[in-house]
């Protein structure tokens, strides 16, 4: 399977993310093992617009139908591997590798597709339980050193709300789209 994006993590960043690119026709992938921090949460009454609270499963499930309208593909698989060959990263699960130009690390908890990219790894100070890992130095966007390799999420070194995390894996989208388009990405609707 050949994409233009794949995005390793479906949880709040992951997702978010992969709304941005689809919706830019980006063909885009998000491998996923359903265990975001935020799935277990029954009521969480932080997230803009939904001011009675929402479960942490429902909103999930709200953001997967979102990035499914503008055809994002979603694979409940646990990526095993991460390389970069000839410029093009493979994506191997146990039952499939995915080839994709740009490749998004939205994993939160499991810090091995970091690991595999060579990047350094570090507590994410901003997050008190000292469980969180980051990858140091990275701008808003997600960016990193290597070509068109982004992280999104907690990962990125961001504090721990929700919110938060879904904000910067927009940025991150946008990042993509308007790198592939050579100016700066526009999403406005009627
Ligand atoms: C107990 C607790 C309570 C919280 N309560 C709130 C709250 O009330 N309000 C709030 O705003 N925030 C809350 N948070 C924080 C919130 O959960 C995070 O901000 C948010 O989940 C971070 O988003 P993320 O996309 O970085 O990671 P996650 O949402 O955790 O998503 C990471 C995803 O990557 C997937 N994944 C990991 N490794 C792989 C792999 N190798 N292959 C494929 N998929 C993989 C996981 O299955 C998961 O779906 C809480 C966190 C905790 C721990």
């Amino acid at each position: 399977m050949k994409v233009d994006v794949a995005i390793v993590g479906g949880g709040i960043a992951g997702l978010s993310c992969a709304l941005y690119t689809a919706q830019a026709e980006l063909n885009t992938v998000v491998l996923d093992t359903g265990k975001s921090q935020l799935k277990p949460i029954s009521m969480v009454y932080n997230y803009p617009g939904f001011d009675e609270g929402i479960s942490g499963e429902e909103l999930l499930s709200k953001m997967k139908k979102q990035a499914d309208r503008f055809n994002a593909s979603r694979i409940e698989e646990e990526v095993v591997k991460v390389e970069k060959e000839g410029g093009v990263f493979k994506v191997r699960t146990d039952n499939s590798e995915i080839e994709a130009r740009y490749l998004v690390i939205a994993s939160n908890l499991d810090t091995r597709p970091l690991e595999d990219m060579n990047l350094p790894v570090e507590v994410n100070p901003l997050v008190p339980s000292g469980k969180i890992k980051q990858v140091p130095g990275l701008p808003w966007n997600g960016a990193t050193e290597i070509e068109n390799l982004y992280v999104a999420g907690l990962l990125a070194g961001l504090p721990t709300q929700s919110i938060i995390a879904a904000g910067q894996g927009a940025a991150v989208g946008m990042a993509i789209v308007s790198k592939e388009k050579g100016k700066p990405h526009v999403w406005h609707d009627k």
